[in-house]
């Protein structure tokens, strides 16, 4: 059987996980050494290439002590940032300008007395920034959580997303705080990145058209499991897979078209070895959308 291979469109490094891993890379080849809190990106393959280069992954500030320090493109709490500048020798500022934007905004909102609602997960570091940065008047929800609002005492509430969840769990919550509405004026922002928003709709696209999809991105990023999400509610052969060596535990044979996308903190070399991996036979077609 030919197999054929349809590649997304978007695929490798948004233009937030290039900048933090050219400005890394930049920074280790000068100084040999960089630290960074928490993973830089959320790719273990990209980590451990940084690691190899020099980059120190720290979860004590103090620790940052005598290094130049990068700031991952989630971006970095108020606190944490003022603790980092009496230690770095150096701060490296990599926050994606989309998530700065949304930061400044939160910052804005709150000056304003909003009461604001962050939907997204609050284990990640964006989030944790944002509700730093929201203060008492906020409240983190993940979108099929059940929360109170009966305490709430400002007028105006604003619901913001994290940059990387998938639309439809966004309006989930957006109607779960509607049907809760006591507020004198209600703002909805679309903070979901541009790049978030069209992998998605690619990977809804994509997922139709071929037997299986791969997902190419790390467990743990927030942007790749929402296109594995999103792939599955309409195929269910959607895989996620970290790098091509784990192509071998998944059963393709009865697989005649394969769709490839990737999460954003994906190397699209990562991409080309999972191609040649699957691409096991000469006469396998191979192209691009
Ligand atoms: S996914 Fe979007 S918000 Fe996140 S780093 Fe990339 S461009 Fe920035």
């Amino acid at each position: 059987m030919a197999r054929k291979i349809i590649v997304g469109r978007s695929i490798g490094f948004c233009f937030g996980v290039t900048k933090a891993v050219t400005t890394a890379k930049k920074v280790l080849n000068e100084y040999g050494c960089l630290a960074t809190f928490g993973d830089l990106v959320h790719n273990p393959i990209v980590m451990s290439e940084l690691k190899e280069k020099g980059l120190r992954v720290i979860e004590n500030i103090s620790e940052a002590r005598n290094y130049p320090f990068i700031i991952r493109s989630h971006g970095l709490p108020p606190d944490v940032l003022q603790k980092l500048k009496q230690y770095a020798t150096k701060i490296y500022d990599a926050t994606c300008p989309f998530v700065k934007k949304v930061q400044n905004l939160v910052k804005d909102l709150s000056s304003r007395r909003y009461f604001i609602f962050l939907i997204g997960d609050p284990e990640h570091p964006e989030i944790k920034a944002m509700k730093k940065i929201a203060g008492d008047n906020s409240m983190v929800i993940r979108p099929y959580q059940k929360f109170d609002t009966s305490s709430i005492h400002l007028k105006k509430w604003a619901i913001i997303a994290q940059t990387t969840i998938s639309l439809d769990l966004y309006r989930t919550a957006i109607k779960k705080i509607i049907n809760t509405l006591p507020a004198e004026k209600l703002t909805i922002f679309n903070t979901i990145c541009p790049v978030s928003i069209k992998r998605q709709s690619e990977a809804l696209e994509l997922a139709q058209k071929v037997d299986a999809l791969i997902v190419v991105g790390g467990r743990k990023s927030s942007n790749t499991r929402k296109l594995v999400h999103i792939g599955r509610k309409v195929n269910k052969n959607t895989f996620l897979i970290e790098s091509s060596s784990e192509v071998k535990n998944l059963n393709l044979a009865n697989f005649e078209k394969i769709g490839i996308i990737s999460g954003a903190s994906t190397d699209v070399r990562c991409i080309r070895e999972m191609i040649d991996v699957l691409s096991d036979h000469p006469a396998q077609k191979k192209y691009r959308r």
